[in-house]
């Protein structure tokens, strides 16, 4: 089982990348679980039609601690097992908490022996990287981290404390920056911004995602890209992307 983390800076691309690669990746024929730690909990909706899911969060705040696999792991588009860790009410309580409580209740209830996927992906806020936030870096929870950013200047602020954070823990053998996925906003010489960041943090710009009106046109329609229009030009960005992350 590979476990993979994508970070980035909120709004910037980072649950659109991670649906459309698991959708990809599905469609290599692995079995993804993809689990959303964001406090937004909309990382799967474009793989479940749109529908936001009960966050894990929530089912344990309805039900109590007694929950059952089921009541959080829902099966998406092609197979692709969906979660949300979800985020306590905004003003009370630790966002990163929810991510916490997700995982153990995800460890206590034995989610990965039971559906055994192949590759677990975790799509993570990385605005601050404390807590629960840090929680897919640590305790060997992720091997390989890839960072989302655009070249404007606040999210590869965020990639840059994220590299930090994700070197931190690397000395105690967790996980390590795979590289810099570039998800493009078109700002100006965003290429060589990138690449200027990518030396100084000593990573590389593992695949480059061109801004494309049919990421949008999908998302209206509830779809990944994949599963939208497996045909078109950016669904064979996707998959190119979901090719290289299996083997790296
Ligand atoms: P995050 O998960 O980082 O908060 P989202 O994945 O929700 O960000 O993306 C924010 C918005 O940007 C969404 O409306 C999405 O459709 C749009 N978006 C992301 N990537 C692209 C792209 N490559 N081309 C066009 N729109 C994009
Ligand atoms: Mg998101």
């Amino acid at each position: 089982m590979r476990k993979i983390a994508i970070y980035g800076k909120g709004g910037i691309g980072k649950s659109t990348t991670t649906s459309n690669l698991s959708a990809a990746l599905s469609q290599l024929g692995y079995k993804v679980m993809q689990i959303g730690c964001d406090p937004k909990a909309d990382s799967t909706k474009n793989l479940m039609k749109g529908k936001f899911i009960p966050t894990v969060l929530d089912v344990m705040n309805e039900k109590g601690d007694d929950i059952d696999l089921k009541d959080i792991v829902f099966e998406g588009y092609n197979g692709v097992l969906c979660v949300e860790a979800g985020g306590p009410t905004p003003g009370v309580g630790c966002a990163g908490r929810g991510i916490i409580a997700a995982f153990e209740k995800l460890e206590e209830l034995e989610a990965f022996e039971v559906y055994k996927p192949d590759i677990v992906i975790y799509d993570v806020l990385g605005d601050v990287v404390c807590g629960g936030f840090s929680m897919p870096i640590r305790n060997g929870y992720a091997k390989d981290v890839y960072i989302v950013t655009s070249g404007e200047m606040m999210s590869m602020y965020a990639a840059s404390n994220i590299s930090t954070a994700v070197n931190q823990f690397k000395s105690r053998g967790y996980a390590s920056l795979k590289g810099i996925i570039l998800n493009a906003k078109n700002v100006d010489g965003e290429v060589e911004l990138v690449e200027n960041l990518c030396n100084e943090i000593n990573s590389n710009v593992f695949h480059y995602i061109p801004r494309n009106q049919i990421v949008q046109i999908s998302e209206n329609d509830g779809k990944t890209v994949i599963e939208k229009d497996k045909e078109s030009e950016m669904a064979s960005i996707y998959m190119n992307l979901a090719r290289k992350i299996v083997s790296e």
